[in-house]
């Protein structure tokens, strides 16, 4: 496939980058391997625009992955973090801010009676996991394939055959032994989650799982998969974990658990909740957060943790994520997805559109997709036409078949007449690729 535009400036930054840092990024999906071409280095945001070195500007479908759920440069956010910063950037003692937030956070999510704060998703899992064996005294975790919990060890397993089986690493660097206490089971599939606890019930620490699955596209939870998990953890005695992370303070003000209402015992946040700053947190019932050193035995620390730039722009988010920003986020993603749905249909491309609340991507097949089997089932080679003519058109989507689409409170009117006026080409462009593609599994290359 040719790119037949230019980025010459994002080029010569990629050119530099590939230099001194791995790959060029620090992020593997950032460096556009899962589609081809050049990465785009962004120079500004503003609202639902970003605008590269080259100075083209995009309508944004991937705000930063999840948190700029305001749009770029929200007033409100930058003062607040103008505001904190004219008063010091670290202190390393406790501030008034993490009381406000952890406060904000345990007012929208009933069942969190406590919550720490930490700098990113993949801490928030870490340290929830080590609570959970630290509480239970049990080993074993359970995660489900295609859900991706950031990059701890244990949770950077794939399965082997069976239906239960144990994790294999994914990735070099991760030992067998780091691995071997993880249980890795297809999503969605409660009669596998019941069979792993009938064998090892006793040694199970917990369950982990994404609230509503986005890291493999999105796939949401079956009616009563989240209540059959809860259901099975309480009976053999293991902590239900719900990564929130993506969908926490985005689907709804108290994320997937206020639209399915199922309480886990621990939830994980990030993203949103960090309005665009490094931060996150993992919460839930007081009695398994007193475990928590210094209340407790299980430790667990942060240099930065709770920091008061952080804190000024997650609180500055969440205070302006009114009732008001959830009914536009969510009437916005409903009609990116209808009109992607409209284009593709209008010549013949076969897909499936998937939702979880505003959360939605798009999978190039014709079988519905419920779990990492049939999510990467998919003529992913239609995806790269498909993003790249998007690209070309003006509108930045995930460059990954295999991940969520975003849209914020500032997506208007005028983003989306620019999201539809590009369609057409795109699914044209989706439409010429000749199929059916070998199916490719998701690498590291589709993860942020
Ligand atoms: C993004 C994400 C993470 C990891 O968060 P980082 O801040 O990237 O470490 C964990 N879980 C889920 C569900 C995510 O979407």
């Amino acid at each position: 496939m040719s790119y037949d535009y230019d980025a010459p400036a994002s080029q010569a930054l990629f050119d530099r980058a590939q230099v001194v840092i791995p790959g060029g990024v620090n992020s593997p999906v950032r460096a556009f391997r899962a589609v081809g071409g050049t990465p785009r280095f962004m120079v500004s945001g503003a609202g639902p625009y970003l605008t590269d070195a080259d100075g083209r500007e995009y309508v944004d479908l991937v705000c930063s992955w999840g948190p700029m759920i305001l749009g770029h440069a929200h007033p409100a956010v930058v003062e607040a973090l103008q505001t904190a910063a004219s008063k010091g950037t670290s202190y390393g003692t406790p501030s008034p801010g993490e009381v406000t937030l952890a406060e904000e956070i345990v007012a929208r999510v009933a069942p969190v009676e406590q919550v720490r704060l930490v700098n990113s998703g993949t801490e928030a899992t870490m340290s929830a996991v080590r609570l959970a064996r630290g509480f239970t005294g049990r080993s074993k975790v359970v995660k489900f394939a295609g859900c991706y919990h950031g990059h701890v060890d244990a949770l950077l397993a794939s399965a082997g055959s069976g239906v239960v089986t144990f994790g294999l690493p994914d990735t070099p660097g991760v030992t067998g032994a780091s691995a071997a206490d993880t249980i890795v089971l297809p999503y969605n599939d409660l009669a596998a989650v019941q069979a792993a606890f009938e064998e090892y019930g006793d040694q199970i620490a917990c369950v982990i799982t994404e609230a509503a699955a986005a890291n493999m596209g999105v796939v949401p939870p079956l009616h009563g998969f989240s209540q059959g998990l809860q259901t099975l953890c309480i009976r053999y005695g293991a902590l239900l974990i719900s990564d929130e992370v993506m969908t926490g303070f985005r689907v709804s003000g108290s994320g997937w658990y206020g639209i399915e209402g199922v309480a886990p015992d621990l939830f994980t946040f990030g993203k949103v909740m960090g309005g665009g700053l490094p931060a996150a947190a993992f919460g839930g019932r007081a009695d398994v957060m007193g475990h928590l050193a210094p209340a407790g035995p299980v430790y667990q620390a942060g240099t930065l943790s709770g920091n008061p730039l952080a804190v000024a722009a997650g609180l500055a988010t969440l205070q302006h994520c009114t009732d008001e920003v959830y009914a536009h986020v969510d009437a916005t993603a409903a009609t990116v997805g209808r009109l992607a749905s409209e284009a593709l249909t209008k010549v013949g491309v076969q897909h499936r559109l998937n939702t979880a609340g505003s959360l939605f991507s798009v999978f190039f097949c014709d079988h519905e997709v419920v779990d990492y089997a049939t999510a990467t089932r998919q003529e992913a080679l239609r995806y790269k036409a498909f993003f790249h003519a998007m690209l070309a058109e003006g509108v930045y989507l995930p460059p990954s078949a295999y991940e969520a689409w975003f849209v914020s409170a500032a997506h208007d009117d005028q983003a989306l007449e620019r999201i539809e006026a590009a369609l057409p080409k795109a699914a044209a462009a989706a439409a010429a690729v000749p199929g059916p593609e070998v199916v490719a599994p998701v690498t590291a290359e589709d993860r942020a």
